[in-house]
């Protein structure tokens, strides 16, 4: 009787536990099957991620050779066209003056073009292209405002200085490259301001950053443009109706400039009556300029 029983118990656990067991052999086939493709999935990536660096590095190189190639073409055009049109020609007619007049005029856009996408590379690509080092900050914003006088007066828009921060410790930064960063911001300024504007720029100091600010009175950021305005070349609707050169590439520069600075730039913006960028930069800009770079290049 009692091994009727356990046989009974035995069949009995059979029963439950062959299909548990088969069950389990199933996942576990299903688990092995699943991790081959996840491997060949994780190959596909890297594969794919390697491909892109090195299409990367050779659209780099030949972003590089491109531009410095065309830079100096083009300075010898402007030089000639320069000579050819302060020379006593009487012997033009007003339509080829008109002729010149419009060769020069392309020839200075492009050379914008080429130095905004030099300037693009050289912002993009590392830390290497950065020169770090102790700075007035105050000193690199007079001089950055002093570039842009005559524009500005030739615009007839006033450009103003506000420290509210004097005497400032020095910031370990990189001077030229938010000369071109605040340059950026300000020639925006002075192109998006109708004549007899006014474009403030302030400088304070809030804990452990300093904060830049420029302020102008012109035509404002459309609402529905807001979101795309640090793209690549993209131009809001209103822009392209005031300035036809642009290259759509100086706030990009200044975001990647900044960035790499570990600070922030942002704006306020309303249609029609104007716009402020803000800009901040860590006291301690230089130490936190290899994380963001590499933050910064995993992003893209
Ligand atoms: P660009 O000025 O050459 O077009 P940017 O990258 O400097 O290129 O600016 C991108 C766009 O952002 C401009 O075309 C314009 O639409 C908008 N923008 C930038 N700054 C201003 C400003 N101060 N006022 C109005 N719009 C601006």
């Amino acid at each position: 009787m009692p091994s009727l029983l356990s046989d009974n118990f035995l069949i009995i656990l059979l029963l439950i536990f062959a299909p548990v067991s088969g069950y389990l052999i199933y996942e576990a086939l299903k688990l092995k099957d699943n991790n081959a493709h996840l491997e060949e999935d994780n190959k596909h990536l890297k594969d794919d991620h390697d491909r892109m660096v090195r299409t990367d590095k050779i659209k780099s190189e030949f972003m590089s050779i491109a531009t410095h190639q065309l830079k100096s073409p083009m300075a010898k055009m402007k030089w000639a066209l320069q000579a050819i049109m302060s020379a006593n020609l009487t012997c033009i007619t007003p339509q080829q003056k008109e002729l010149l007049d419009t060769a020069y005029d392309t020839n200075e856009k492009m050379i914008r073009l080429v130095s905004d996408l030099m300037g693009v590379k050289e912002t993009e690509e590392s830390t290497l292209g950065y020169n770090f080092k102790n700075s007035s900050i105050e000193e690199v914003i007079k001089k950055t405002i002093e570039n842009f006088k005559i524009p500005a007066e030739q615009k007839r828009v006033i450009l103003e200085f506000i420290n509210t921060s004097p005497g400032l410790p020095p910031l370990t930064i990189d001077p030229w490259k938010i000369n071109l960063a605040l340059g950026n911001l300000i020639d925006n300024a002075i192109s998006y301001t109708p004549e007899g504007g006014k474009i403030e720029i302030k400088l304070e100091s809030f804990g452990n950053s300093v904060r830049i600010s420029v302020k102008d009175s012109g035509i404002g950021i459309p609402e529905a443009e807001k979101g795309k305005i640090f793209t690549k070349f993209f131009r809001a609707d209103n822009a392209l109706k005031v300035k036809q050169g642009g290259t759509g590439l100086g706030l990009y520069i200044a975001k990647n400039i900044i960035k790499v600075h570990g600070g922030e730039l942002w704006f306020n913006s309303i249609e029609t009556k104007g716009t402020t960028f803000y800009f901040t930069i860590p006291f301690d800009a230089s130490l936190r300029a290899k994380e963001n770079i590499k933050s910064f290049v995993d992003e893209m």
